[in-house]
C-alpha cells in the first residue's frame, strides 16, 4: 500500500532531457526575429497543400522536406540566442556530439510527425536501415514492457505521456544502456545529426562527466541540464501540425520509425511530383548502376561484321 501511495504522490524524477527551464523574459524578447522565423516555417509546412492527405496519398506535398529543414533552422537560431541568457556550460556537449552522447541513451521523446517523417526519408536509403530498424524494434518493445510494468490503470492502452508509468519506464529504458540506434558509437555521433529532432536539439547537459550516464549511481537526479524547449506559441502549432497531419505516429522516436515503416509500405516517402524510387526484393533502396565503370555496356567494343554480311 504503501508503495502504491509512494508511486501515486512521491516526488518525480524525471529523466534530465525532461527538466524544464524556465526562459527570462529578456530572452524571448532578444530571440523575438527568430520566433517569427520559427513560427513563419511553421506556418509554410501547415499550407501546403495535401498536407492532410500524407497518409493516403503515400506522398508528402512538394517541398515539404527543404520546409521541414527550415523550421529546424529557425529552431536552432532561436536556441542560440535564448542559450546566451541560461547558464548553460561553455564546453557543454549536446546528444549526438562527441562527449555528448550519454544523453543517447534516454530515447527522444517527443518526436513531431514532421520530424519523423523528416527522419524517415533520411534513413530509408542506409544499406543497414534494416538493422538500425530491428534495433529500433527491440528498443521499443523494451519501452513498452517497461511502461506497461508501472502502469496502474485497468486500460493498457490508456497511458498519460505526462504521467509516472510513461517517466519511469523511459528511466528503465535509459538504464540498459542501450544507445539510439541513430547514434555512431565508433565515432560518437549522431548519424542524422542535420535532421535530428527538436527533443534533441533543445537538449543541453550540465556539469559534464559521468552524472549524465544513467548506469551511473546518482541518474538521473543529478543529471543537471538545460532545455530550450519551443515557445509556447509555437509548440501548439506544432501540436496543431501533428493532429492535421493524421498520421498518428506514436510520440516516441523508435515507435514512431516502425509505424513509419508500416505506413509507407517499406518505402520511401517521396514528395509530390519526385520519379519513383525502385525497392529491391531485401526491401533495400535500389542504386543506380554506375555507367561510367570499364565493364559498363557502352564501352564494350562491338564485334565487327564481316564486309560479306554488310552487302
Ligand atoms: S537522434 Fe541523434 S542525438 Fe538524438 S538520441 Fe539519437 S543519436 Fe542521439
Amino acid at each position: 500500500m504503501l508503495g502504491l501511495l509512494g508511486a501515486l504522490f512521491g516526488p518525480r524524477v524525471r529523466l534530465p532531457r525532461d527538466n524544464v527551464t524556465r526562459l527570462p523574459r529578456s530572452a524571448r524578447k532578444a530571440a523575438k526575429a527568430e520566433i517569427a522565423a520559427l513560427q513563419s516555417a511553421l506556418d509554410k509546412i501547415s499550407a501546403l497543400p495535401g498536407v492532410a492527405d500524407i497518409k493516403a496519398n503515400g506522398r508528402v506535398p512538394r517541398g515539404f522536406y527543404d520546409a521541414v529543414d527550415e523550421m529546424h533552422a529557425a529552431y536552432d537560431a532561436y536556441a542560440a540566442i535564448v542559450r546566451k541568457f541560461l547558464s548553460v556550460d561553455q564546453d557543454a556537449k549536446q546528444p549526438g556530439q562527441p562527449g555528448g552522447t550519454a544523453a543517447c541513451y534516454a530515447g527522444p521523446m517527443p518526436v513531431h510527425q514532421v520530424e519523423a517523417l523528416a527522419i524517415y526519408r533520411a534513413t530509408r536509403s542506409w544499406r543497414d536501415f534494416q538493422s538500425v530498424a530491428k534495433d529500433m524494434g527491440e528498443l521499443g518493445e523494451l519501452l513498452f514492457n517497461e511502461i506497461q510494468s508501472g502502469h496502474t490503470g485497468k486500460d493498457p492502452e490508456k497511458i498519460r505521456m505526462t504521467g509516472k508509468a510513461v517517466q519511469n519506464g523511459r528511466i528503465a529504458l535509459a538504464k540498459n544502456m542501450r544507445p539510439c540506434p541513430f547514434l555512431d558509437e565508433g565515432k560518437q555521433r549522431c548519424r542524422i545529426w542535420e535532421h535530428r529532432p527538436i527533443a534533441c536539439r533543445m537538449h543541453y547537459p550540465n556539469g559534464g562527466g559521468d552524472a549524465h550516464r544513467p548506469d551511473n549511481e546518482g541518474y538521473p537526479k543529478q543529471a543537471k541540464a538545460i532545455n530550450i524547449r519551443l515557445p509556447v506559441k509555437q509548440q501548439v502549432t506544432m501540436q496543431q501540425l501533428d493532429k492535421r497531419l493524421l498520421l498518428e505516429l506514436s510520440p516516441f522516436m523508435y515507435a514512431a520509425m516502425l509505424q513509419m515503416l508500416q505506413l509507407a509500405d517499406g518505402s520511401l516517402v517521396q514528395e509530390v511530383g519526385e520519379a519513383p524510387i525502385k525497392m529491391q526484393q531485401d526491401g533495400r533502396v535500389s542504386q543506380r548502376a554506375n555507367r561510367n565503370v570499364r565493364h559498363a555496356k557502352k564501352f564494350q567494343k562491338r564485334p565487327k561484321t564481316s564486309k560479306k554480311k554488310r552487302k
